[in-house]
């Protein structure tokens, strides 16, 4: 079978490799769809901390069943399928608690070990979510939506909640597109004004603030003279991180959607005298991929125009570059693999 490894930093390579054999209690999926997301440019330009290589990067995956071996499970050989790339360990505080998106020993397919860039995959039978209703496109963006589903799990938004969103790249769409599933009342705040028409006209948003000098005040006229009672960041930047305390009303929550490798620096007479509450999510639980899938199913959530861009997998090595400019306008690509 094919698979493309990305050998050491901006540099790909097409190889012939063997097929996985299914084990018990695995499942070997044909991968027919491969979304791309910040975490696989940041891995090729060799900036993704703790990443080892060579490595088969890929963890927003879709395809369908060829073999199974389990017996504790309802999906068939032929379903069509979404994967959950995080392999958690089973035992650990975080896991017995039903946390598994943050397992001590995490190990996320594409990251930690091999991924999906590749014709065959064998996985956990219980880390498949059946998608024989939605599209192919639409089982592989199950993984990066539920991320942002999962923060707004965390965040137990109310019906009429005034909610901020920092940062309008696919992870913080997926928060707004979750937060208004909500019931929330949304504003989405980035400095790239395409970003924020595409938030406004596909997400359907409320309001959008162009970030600068004077967002508190903008923010205040936006929601009735307060400011939101929640805040989401998902840059993965560290200004943005640190400004983003003055964001909240009194009692309010921040919460971490991205990450950095930075020190997060804030006022504690601040973050006192509002009471906020501070709050991490990373990843997502098998709840937050159904949920997100019933999402789509159902139509209350459309996220099409999200997929900006496609390529064949024989082709990704060479057109990826591209991907990385940012007058490619990607928001999400997506490789098929019609094999
Ligand atoms: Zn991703
Ligand atoms: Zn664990």
């Amino acid at each position: 079978m094919k698979t493309i490894v990305c050998q050491e930093p901006y540099k790909w390579a097409l190889i012939e490799s063997e097929k996985p054999t299914c084990q018990q209690g695995e499942a070997l999926v044909r991968v027919q769809r491969i979304g791309i997301c910040g975490t696989d440019l940041h891995a090729f330009c060799g900036n993704q901390p703790y990443f080892t290589y060579p490595r088969v990067l890929g963890h927003e995956l879709s395809g369908t069943v060829e073999e199974i071996r389990s017996e504790d499970t309802t999906i068939k050989v032929g379903d069509q399928v979404s994967i959950i790339p995080y392999l958690e360990c089973g035992h650990c505080p975080a896991c017995r608690s039903g946390k598994t998106n943050c397992c001590s020993s995490l190990k996320v397919l594409g990251v930690h070990q091999d991924g999906g860039m590749t014709e065959f995959i064998s996985v956990p039978a219980d880390h498949l979510i059946e998608a024989n209703d939605l599209t192919l496109d639409q089982a592989a963006i199950i993984e990066p939506l539920s991320i942002g589903a999962h923060a707004v799990r965390r965040a137990k938004l109310q019906k009429g909640e005034k909610v901020l969103v920092i940062g309008a790249g696919p992870i913080g769409l997926g928060v707004m597109a979750f937060a208004k599933l909500q019931g929330a009342t949304v504003a989405a705040m980035d400095m790239n004004k395409e970003r924020l028409h595409y938030s406004k006209n596909e997400i359907g948003i409320d309001h959008t603030v162009h970030a600068g000098e004077n967002t508190i005040n903008e923010l205040r006229e936006l929601f009735n003279g307060e400011l939101p009672e929640t805040v989401f960041d998902a840059t993965g930047n560290v200004h943005s991180m640190n400004a983003s305390f003055a964001y909240p009303e009194q009692g309010g929550k921040l919460i971490f959607v991205g990450l950095v490798k930075d020190n997060v620096i804030f006022s504690d007479p601040e973050f006192h005298r509002k009471e906020l509450t501070l709050m991490s999510s990373r990843n997502s639980t098998k709840e937050d991929f159904l949920h997100v899938k019933q999402a789509l199913e159902s139509s209350k959530v459309h996220m099409d125009g999200f997929l900006t861009h496609h390529c064949h997998f024989q082709e990704m090595p060479i057109v990826f570059e591209d991907w990385l400019t940012p007058e490619s306008n990607v928001i999400k690509a997506i490789v098929e693999i019609s094999n």
